[in-house]
């Protein structure tokens, strides 16, 4: 039996890029014509090219990432593929929340110490 596991993971991303994109649609649909109108319809970071088949995951960013700066323009705007336009708000959103960017390491000191029962076990014994 075939196992579909990898394919189907990446259609959940799929899923999620596409629902959290939807949200902002209605918002977004102003500019967004308008930057598909100016710009050739090409992201910015990966070079993909889109079509009128595909367009839908092509997305406007911001480049100040103020969604309410929009000058006519287009000077704020940046055509990016969906992945591409997560991508750079992840990216910005690390970089704010911690600068140094590696916490990775695990174990929180005084947090919750696995020993803790181990020495009372000992102790009795
Ligand atoms: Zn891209
Ligand atoms: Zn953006």
């Amino acid at each position: 039996m075939a196992n579909p596991t990898d394919n189907s993971r990446q259609t959940q991303l799929d899923t999620i890029a596409a629902e959290a994109r939807k949200s902002s649609v209605s918002r977004d649909q102003g500019y967004r014509e308008q930057a598909l109108k100016r710009y050739p319809w090409i992201c910015g970071r990966c070079s993909r090219e889109f079509d009128r088949t595909n367009v839908q995951e092509l997305t406007v960013h911001h480049r100040d990432h103020n969604h309410d700066n929009n000058p006519s323009d287009g000077s704020n705007w940046e055509l990016l593929c969906l992945y591409c336009h997560d991508n750079e708000h992840q990216r910005h959103l690390e970089a704010d929340r911690n600068p140094s960017a590696s916490n990775e390491t695990g174990s929180t000191p005084g947090k919750h110490n696995p020993f803790a029962g181990l020495r009372e076990q000992l102790d009795k014994s």
